[in-house]
């Protein structure tokens, strides 16, 4: 067992938090604020216990003196102060003699956010866990506590740099993450079915292979489904076809051909941006410039027995280009089809974003907020970020 925030005593102690607060902004307003608060539980707890709350993240791409402006902070420290009632106080700088002042001038229960770790990475050193920056960090505090679960597979100064320096700890997220999502790999509930959908076999290669042995289904859609209708030969003019992986295909429908379902219709067009007619297709009608943008009706009917007799399903990967109303159906019907009596994880970043917009956020055991992170835990990926935490 991994050791976690409520196993220190953190009355006075200098407290660095990393999160997860890499919110999308738009023209300095933030259109989403569910990554701040799925980390208020860690802050909270911590200023309960009376600690000196220092909070890291890091926030988009910077890789020039221009991309800082648009990536500060700054309004991420606002809203936190909004959803915390109380002051939080900004400092915009990632290292130097103001951070430090501010820092020893605090109070228990005073809380600091820092400015954009990323502000370090002009030469690669947050992302490239410069030893000198994460030794740096560390000096700051006394205590590291990490809870940006969407890291975990990532090893930057900011998390496995301070940890390897500090007395340390996971916080309240990462730890619901993994309780939700380990036992459902470790452990499955059979019938347990496996729905994979989204844009490239490629992304899902590993999580393929660690878990297509334990499934009873493999149900597959999105513009993934067309490498696979296409290694059986099929006609599926310009649909996704990810070339590269048509030998790995070919080989999964022979391992595995009991398991693996596939569409038997789509819904077509002749571009992805629902500004062209529709039309719903057999997977043996497709023209040379048809796109299948969603599983069609039959494939709709088809998925719908395995979700509904299963007791498990992880799904990543929506069944179309759901970020378009006309071609989302598929995507909902399959996770009305869900709700009910059993355990459903949906991972991926779009896969959690269209279970949430399309009103499911309460209906199923766990919507990861990990996007890459859920990825590499369901691969059985190395977890940097977990392994450098102490043991209890
Ligand atoms: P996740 O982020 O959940 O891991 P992906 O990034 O793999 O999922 O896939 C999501 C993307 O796949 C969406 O942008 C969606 O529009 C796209 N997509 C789904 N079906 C198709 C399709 N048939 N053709 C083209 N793109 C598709
Ligand atoms: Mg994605």
């Amino acid at each position: 067992m991994k050791k976690c925030i409520t196993d220190y005593d953190l009355f006075d102690k200098k407290v660095i938090i990393r999160l997860d607060l890499n919110v999308p902004i738009s023209n300095g307003v933030i259109t989403d604020d569910n990554r701040i608060k799925k980390s208020l539980k860690t802050i909270n707890y911590a200023i309960e216990k009376g600690a000196k709350v220092i909070i890291m993240s890091h926030l988009g791409r910077i890789k020039s003196e221009e991309d800082k402006a648009s990536n500060s902070l700054q309004v991420v420290a606002l809203r936190l102060s909004e959803l915390l009632f109380r002051p939080v106080k900004f400092v915009g700088e990632t290292r130097g003699s103001i951070l430090e002042n501010e820092i020893a001038n605090m109070q228990s229960k005073d809380v600091i956010l820092v400015e954009n770790t990323r502000f370090e990475d002009i030469e690669n050193k947050e992302s490239g866990n410069d030893d000198e920056l994460a030794r740096y960090w560390a000096s700051l505090a006394d205590i590291f506590i990490d809870d940006a679960f969407a890291l975990i597979h990532r090893a930057h100064a900011s998390n496995v740099g301070i940890a390897k320096y500090l007395p340390n700890g996971i916080g309240f997220l990462i730890e619901e993450e993994l309780d939700k999502m380990l036992p459902m790999i470790n452990e499955p509930k059979k019938p347990f079915t496996i729905i994979l959908g989204g844009a490239k076999v490629s992304d899902k290669i590993g999580f393929i292979d660690n878990l297509i042995d334990q499934a009873d289904y493999v149900l597959i859609g999105g513009g993934m489904a067309y490498t696979f209708l296409y290694a059986l030969g099929y006609n599926v003019g310009k649909s996704l076809l990810d070339k590269d992986k048509i030998d790995y295909v070919k080989k999964l429908l022979s391992d595995y051909k009991d398991k693996i379902i596939l569409p038997l219709d789509s819904i077509t067009s002749t571009s992805i941006d629902g500004n062209n007619a529709s039309f719903i297709k057999n997977i043996d009608e497709f023209n040379d410039d048809d796109i299948g943008v969603d599983i069609g009706p039959k494939t709709i009917e088809l998925f719908k027995k395995y979700t509904t007799l299963s007791k498990q399903v992880i799904w990543n990967g929506p069944m179309g280009v759901f970020e378009v109303k006309a071609y989302s159906k598929g995507t909902y019907d399959i996770l009305l089809s869900l709700v009910g009596d059993r355990l459903v994880m949906i991972a991926g970043g779009d896969t959690a974003a269209a279970a949430i917009n399309m009103g499911f956020s309460k209906d199923f055991t766990h919507i990861s907020t990990g996007g890459g992170a859920s990825l590499a835990v369901l691969a059985n990926e190395d977890l940097p970020a977990l392994d450098i935490i102490n043991e209890k």
